[in-house]
């Protein structure tokens, strides 16, 4: 596909570096250049809150590349620049050193930012957040030898990092908001499951209560929460959420949720400006919303899908996203959505006390999430055959494990 044409990419994380590769893959021959605000090449951060973070070395590297690929495939890197604004009527954007670069095509995939606290004492040494890989080395640093560990949010990130917390020896407390961790995306007997396996683990929980602040004078030594608890801390990790980096788009292109308005196509309302990742706020046919999903394999689709729209072909859309996460000798995925806060009452098949079953959540007989731990015979797959299929099933048949779901999927397939 000889062309004179320029795609320029900005972000170079998950979405980005899969966009690049798949141009490539695809035979486009044009210039590509790969704005990164990191001084790194594109690299996986789900090992930020697992293995790197306990010191294990990096364990996941298959899906991007090296600096020689990008040197043979003629990728311009500019990485350590951020790109400061678009000006899509005249085709290009300016980076803070305040160069500036045209394109034909422009992808934007900025990713997300740790939320931050903002109470008394959250500047204080010893506070961390967790994005980046420099965020993991810092925390892995101070993990090290810390007698007390006090993790404020009670989601995946917290959860994660309390398990690798612990994996070094610390005390660990975990304060989170609800009656369990978890609940905003699995509801309460799931989160329960966590929750219970932590403790199994020696972990704390202090539930129902929100931080107020950090004590200390040059480094934080405890944390206090709204109802008057105090907590020794030698190390705070604040997991409280992410919010989309949108601040290159106008504000007549975001969604209600904070992310990029954008088709299963990944295409903005600018047809030469394209979103993909965690900014990304997709029109689900699936569920018939938007969802915005910041999960690894949906940058991974996303950057796929956005590189060949870019090049004007369509690609298919998993309209089921999919979610991994690894704690202590737990491994769980999970695919589709749910609204946790209507959808309670998942349908086990298994047992949560060995550490093995699926979960389903059913809505009007129709499986709109599932997930497996440990399940590994089974597995995802048959869980987003049922999800995408909108077959109907009923609770018995799922939870009978003496049925093969694959085989159950079959039957109800016919
Ligand atoms: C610690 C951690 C653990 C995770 N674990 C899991 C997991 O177990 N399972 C799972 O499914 N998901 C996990 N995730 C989520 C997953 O990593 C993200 O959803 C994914 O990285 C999103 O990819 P992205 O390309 O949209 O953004 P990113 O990978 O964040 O990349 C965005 C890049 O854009 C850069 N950027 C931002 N603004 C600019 C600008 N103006 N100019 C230039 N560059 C810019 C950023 O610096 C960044 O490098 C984890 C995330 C974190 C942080």
């Amino acid at each position: 596909m000889a062309t004179d044409q320029v795609f320029v990419v900005v972000g170079a994380g998950q979405a980005g570096g899969t966009a690049v590769q798949t141009l490539r893959g695809e035979g486009f021959d044009g210039r590509i250049v790969l704005v990164g605000a990191e001084r790194h090449l594109p690299y996986e951060r789900p090992p930020l809150s697992k293995s790197y973070l306990k010191g294990e070395g990096w364990l996941s590297e298959e899906s991007l590349r090296d600096q020689q690929w990008y040197d043979t495939h003629r990728v311009e890197l500019r990485l350590g620049a951020r790109a400061s604004s678009v000006h899509r009527a005249d085709h290009e954007i300016t980076l803070d050193d305040q160069t500036t670069l045209g394109y034909d095509k422009l992808l934007i995939a900025t990713g997300s930012n740790p939320r931050r606290l903002n109470v008394p004492g959250a500047h204080l040494p010893g506070v961390h957040y967790l994005r980046t890989l420099e965020d993991s080395e810092a925390l892995g640093a101070a993990l090290s030898g810390a007698p007390n560990v006090v993790v404020v949010g009670a989601g995946w990130i917290g959860l994660e990092t309390a398990a690798a917390a612990r994996a070094k020896g610390c005390r660990v407390t975990v304060i989170g908001p609800g009656k369990v961790p978890l609940q905003a995306s699995m509801g309460t007997r799931l989160g329960g499951y966590f929750a219970d396996l932590h403790r199994r683990h020696g972990v704390e929980f202090q539930l129902g209560r929100r931080v107020s602040g950090f004590q200390g004078i040059n480094k934080v030594t405890s944390v206090v929460t709204d109802d008057g608890g105090e907590f020794p801390a030698d190390v705070v990790i604040a997991g409280v959420g992410v919010s989309p980096e949108v601040g290159l788009f106008d504000d007549g292109m975001l969604a209600d949720d904070g992310g990029v308005r954008v088709d299963p196509q990944m295409r903005t309302d600018d047809p030469d400006v394209f979103a993909a990742g965690d900014i990304a706020s997709v029109a689900n046919p699936l569920y018939g919303r938007r969802l915005r999903v910041e999960h690894w394999a949906n940058a991974l689709m996303d950057g796929r899908i956005a590189a060949q729209s870019m090049l004007g072909r369509v690609s298919e859309f998993d309209p089921a996203p999919f979610f991994f996460t690894d704690q202590y000798d737990v491994a769980m995925e999970y695919a589709g959505w749910i609204d946790a806060r209507t959808a309670d009452d998942p349908v086990i098949r298994g047992d949560l006390a060995a550490d093995v079953f699926h979960a389903f959540w059913v809505v009007d007989d129709v499986v709109v999430a599932g997930m497996h731990v440990n399940a590994w015979d089974e597995g995802i797959t048959p869980v987003q055959d049922l999800i995408r299929s909108r077959i109907r099933v009923n609770a018995a048949e799922l939870a009978d494990s003496t049925v093969p779901l694959a085989q159950l999927v079959e039957t109800l397939q016919r």
